[in-house]
């Protein structure tokens, strides 16, 4: 039987069910309860900083929140990465801001922060003072944040990371998430570890992370009656959702560990093909190699490679198609040097998953070694 191998899916570590059943037995099936309570926890200690954490339904409710709480509203500049998914852009625009892209530099494939400092100062001449600006670890490598930090400490600029595929990447120890005013963690079903569906924000303060419930569950003022001074939200996180992440959490630096594995299994797999390059870690960089990504020779080297997994039963996929090139974010200003157009025409993502089994890394790569 041929079947399928895929390009990232849900890997349960075993007590999932456990924290579940739990949460039944306590009649704890609501928004709220232990397992929200304990996986908030959980995630603060693997972090290992002072940070606050709260765990909303989706990695997209927690960008959405760490705008609110950054102050973005109608007609804000919010500077973003290009080279992302389509999740870290939207809330911009859900606040009625305007997102300015902003292209990759080529050795994280994250925000370039010499372009980043041009759009700045280009914005700053036209008045348009930037709220905040969003960098994005994507596929699990971090992005350049000593570089961003310094900009947005100098321009007095909200720093909001989405690090929802970069839980257990780190730069010098410190964990991807905790380096901005406000980190955002995503625990959709292809993610790292997942709850079928959360997020989480991360930020500094208790008083944020107060602001950020209070905004999660519909804004209800204090008093006996429904009373609401503001628009609220529903986006805390279900007691029985938390009860996968707790379960998740015990297994997590293995993931993390096969993750990494994987990649070295490809490195070394295509080390003898100049056409197949890999993306290595700048030093002191610690990614947690959520997806393997291949950069070919060129876009029909790809589209070869991928049709030819495809008819493996094996899915493999390009990389992001950035913003400033979707039609839905054509008509928003961008600052493009070309590296994520050329890493979106000869890149590809290979399957990933902590739960890919020594036959199916050699098919893959057997397949693959076969067009050359
Ligand atoms: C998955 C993902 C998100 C969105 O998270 P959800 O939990 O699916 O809403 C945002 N940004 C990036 C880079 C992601 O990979």
């Amino acid at each position: 039987m041929n079947t399928k191998i895929w390009l990232s899916s849900p890997h349960m570590g075993g007590t999932e069910q456990k924290y579940i059943k739990e949460a039944f037995e306590n009649n704890w099936v609501a928004p709220l309860g232990p397992n929200v309570n304990e996986f908030e926890k959980g995630l603060k200690n693997y972090l290992g900083t002072n940070n606050k954490v709260v765990a909303l339904s989706s990695g997209t409710a927690a960008l959405h929140l760490a705008l609110i709480l950054a102050g973005v509203t109608q007609n804000d500049v919010v500077l973003c990465q290009s080279f992302t998914f389509s999740a870290s852009a939207n809330p911009i625009c859900y606040q009625g801001a305007l997102p300015v892209f902003i292209d990759s530099e080529p050795e994280t494939w994250n925000i370039c922060p010499l372009l980043l400092e041009k759009a700045i100062k280009e914005q700053l001449s036209k008045g348009n003072k930037p709220k905040a600006v969003v960098v994005v670890h994507l596929f699990g490598m971090p992005a350049k944040m000593k570089e961003i930090k310094q900009l947005t400490q100098k321009y007095n600029m909200v720093l909001i990371e989405d690090a929802a595929s970069a839980l257990g990447s780190k730069i010098n120890g410190q964990s991807c998430g905790t380096f901005g005013d406000f980190g955002i963690l995503s625990f959709n079903g292809n993610k790292i570890i997942t709850t079928s569906g959360g997020g989480a924000l991360i930020c500094k303060e208790e008083t944020a992370k107060q602001k950020a419930i209070f905004l999660a569950t519909q804004a209800r003022d204090n008093a006996p009656h429904y009373q609401h001074s503001e628009i609220g939200y529903n986006y805390r996180m279900s007691n029985i959702v938390a009860g996968i992440g707790r379960g998740q959490l015990e297994v997590l630096a293995d993931r993390v560990a096969a993750r990494r594995s994987n990649f070295e299994f490809y490195k070394v797999a295509f080390s003898g093909i100049s056409a197949i390059q890999l993306l290595e870690e700048p030093q002191g960089y610690c990614a947690n190699r959520w997806l393997t990504c291949i950069v070919t020779s060129s876009f029909e080297m790809r589209e070869k490679i991928r049709l030819t997994l495809e008819k493996e039963n094996i899915e493999a996929r390009p990389l992001w198609k950035p913003m400033h090139q979707q039609p839905v974010f054509k008509k928003y200003s961008a600052y493009i040097n070309g590296v994520s157009d050329d890493l979106f025409e000869r890149g590809l993502c290979l399957p990933s998953g902590s739960n890919l089994n020594n036959k199916d890394l050699h098919k893959i790569v057997t397949t693959i070694k076969d067009l050359f």
